[in-house]
């Protein structure tokens, strides 16, 4: 299905849509690209999409005409609400926009479930709030979370920082927390130039879907605290930089069944989750 509304230049030029720096906006305008993103996603048939920030609504065209059951979308740039209400009325009120800060929302209220509805997150993030969004869906206290599944558009450095494996430079706290307790993958990579305007680099667009965690008994604090501590000083010997912990860390180490010479960089995500697991017990 391709939709009758006018090309997004032609938006951006009649609702005077200029892109500000403040608010994170670097729009995406070819529908082509936004309709694969969207692909990426999923089979939206039977999905309520949430996207954060739509801006003039090239990602948010892209997930209708991809057939999304229903899209509810957050702006905080009140200029775009004309232009996104056009959308909606052109898509039989599939879309809803809420005005707001994104990283204030509680989801799941605002999006509401029927029977047999999936709830999924496609979205061009703001860079200025990409990170701490992430955090905030990866670090949910229920799981399996209320989302089936997130598809987000980073810089491509912090892209590769989320799917990065032990012995990359990249891997760190974000590989951890994204790959414990979901499979996450780079899905499409999308040049500076394909933005208006376009940012100074590169970006790539990430699909996570949660999984069992590979261990449901440790609890996320722990994980957290111990990925924190390592990757503190991710240089040095885990002995040296799990010393700020209120345990002995050549105890912890060694329960753990872990070197107390390696080093974080090097520590598999299963290796972090033992650690954390162990840490756990050791302090109850
Ligand atoms: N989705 C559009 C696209 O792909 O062309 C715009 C993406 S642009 C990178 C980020 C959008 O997020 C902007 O429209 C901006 O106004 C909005 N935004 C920035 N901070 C936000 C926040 N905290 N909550 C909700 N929206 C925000």
């Amino acid at each position: 299905m391709t939709d009758k509304l006018p090309p997004l230049r032609e938006v951006i030029r009649e609702f005077d849509l200029r892109a500000k720096k403040s608010f994170g906006q670097n729009f995406l305008l070819d529908l082509n690209l936004t309709r694969k993103i969207a692909r990426v996603a999923g089979d939206l048939s039977d999905s309520v999409v949430y996207e954060v920030g739509p801006g003039p609504g090239g990602l948010t065209r892209g997930l209708l005409a991809e057939g999304a059951k229903r899209v509810v979308a957050v702006e905080m740039d009140e200029r775009c609400l004309p232009a996104l209400e056009q959308i909606s009325a052109a898509y039989g009120g599939a879309l809803t926009v809420h005005k707001g800060d994104a990283l204030e929302m509680d989801e799941p209220s605002l999006l509401g479930q029927s029977e047999g509805e999936k709830l999924r997150i496609a979205s061009n993030l703001p860079y200025n709030v990409g990170t701490m969004l992430l955090i905030k869906w990866l670090t949910l206290p229920e799981w399996k979370p209320w989302f089936a599944s997130l598809t987000l558009m980073f810089q491509r450095e912090v892209a590769e920082r989320i799917v990065a494996k032990p012995g990359n430079k990249a891997y760190g706290r974000l590989s951890v927390l994204a790959q414990w307790r979901g499979k996450v993958r780079i899905a499409v990579s999308v040049p500076a130039a394909a933005f208006t305007p376009a940012p100074k680099v590169a970006s790539a667009v990430i699909h996570y879907e949660p999984c069992e965690p590979i261990d449901p008994l440790v609890k996320l604090k722990d994980l957290e605290l111990v990925v924190e501590r390592a990757f503190g000083q991710r240089r040095k010997m885990l002995r040296a930089s799990l010393k700020s912990l209120p345990v002995d860390p050549l105890a912890l180490l060694s329960a753990a069944g872990i070197k107390e010479t390696s080093r974080a960089e090097n520590l598999s995500v299963e290796e972090f989750v033992r650690l954390a697991r162990v840490y756990g017990d050791m302090r109850t």
